[in-house]
């Protein structure tokens, strides 16, 4: 279907505080949206509202831990009640882990589920419920990932994570098109965000953990990249949308190679990038 302009709509973005969320709210604020900004992270949260006023925008910022489901109901019922109830609802909050399947403990999978896929999956049924309740028509925009194209070496649980947002996304377009509620799943590639700069979050040798970290900034493309795709993708209408560095030769490399070759040149590259 797709939207011709955002100029009034209202858009809900998570992890707005950095990376990809960060610049899809200031490009969504440049054609005219409102913005609700949200993140769990107050320095973030301050930074949007501060880039956000200085657009000249119509914006608010909000504190939210997405894997609480409670938390996002409550702040859902605010903004209805206010006014503020968006038409867009963009689930990008997400935590990246990186090291051997083997070392990862379940905290860090439990962490990881929680934010990446519990995360996305309380936004979604929250803002779907109260578009179905009012009759209205919405778009759910979900960040996976290229991980559930390409899945890497050491990215086990943020890979299972990501497989399962773009299986919500299927299920979602199947059970809420009635409703006339959209969905576009999208699979950023390295994208230079400080996700992978956290060491509490990566468990690799030192110097493979700086090698990978200088391939994200060296290679990886602009999160603004990430934003003008999401906001073209919808746009027109799309479903699914791949947007990095090598996006495209990936998709075509899984569909078309036999199993193994495909796995030996991911394993290639990863070693290349510092995965492995
Ligand atoms: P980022 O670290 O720059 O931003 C993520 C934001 O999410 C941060 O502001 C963080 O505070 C927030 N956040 C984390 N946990 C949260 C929680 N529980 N509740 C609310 N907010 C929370 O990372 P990014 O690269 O911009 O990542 C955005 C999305 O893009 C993620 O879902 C990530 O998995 C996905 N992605 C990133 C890349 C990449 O290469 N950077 C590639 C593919 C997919």
């Amino acid at each position: 279907m797709g939207q011709k302009s955002f100029s009034g709509k209202t858009v809900y973005i998570t992890g707005a505080g950095s990376g990809i969320g960060f610049e899809t709210a200031m490009a969504f604020a440049a054609e005219g949206a409102r913005i609700i900004a949200c993140d769990i992270d107050e320095a973030g949260l301050a930074k949007i509202g501060e880039a956000l006023g200085e657009a000249g925008a119509h914006w608010r910022t909000e504190r939210l831990d997405v894997s609480n489901s409670e938390a996002t109901k409550d702040l859902a019922d605010q903004l209805e009640a206010a006014g503020w109830l968006p038409d867009i609802v963009i689930s990008n909050a997400g935590i990246g882990y990186i090291g051997p399947f083997l070392e990862s403990t379940e905290d860090a999978w439990r962490r990881t589920l929680a934010v990446n896929v519990e995360g996305v999956a309380n936004g979604c049924r929250t803002y779907a419920r109260k578009w179905t309740k009012a009759g209205r028509s919405g778009h759910l925009v979900n960040v996976a990932s290229m991980a559930s194209v390409t899945p890497v070496p050491s990215l086990a649980a943020y890979t299972a994570s990501k497989y399962a947002v773009e299986g919500l996304c299927e299920i979602l377009a199947l059970e809420l098109g009635e409703h006339d509620i959209e969905v576009t799943c999208i699979h950023p590639g390295i994208i230079n965000t400080p996700i992978v700069q956290n060491p509490a979050m990566v468990n690799l040798p030192e110097a493979q953990m700086r090698k990978l970290q200088a391939h994200y900034v060296d290679k990886g493309a602009h999160p603004r990249d990430v934003a003008a795709a999401i906001l073209a993708g919808i746009k027109r209408g799309k479903s699914n949308i791949f947007v990095g560095p090598g996006t495209g030769p990936a998709v075509l490399a899984k569909r078309l190679l036999p199993r193994s070759w495909f796995r030996s040149i991911v394993r290639g590259t990863a070693k290349d990038i510092g995965y492995l």
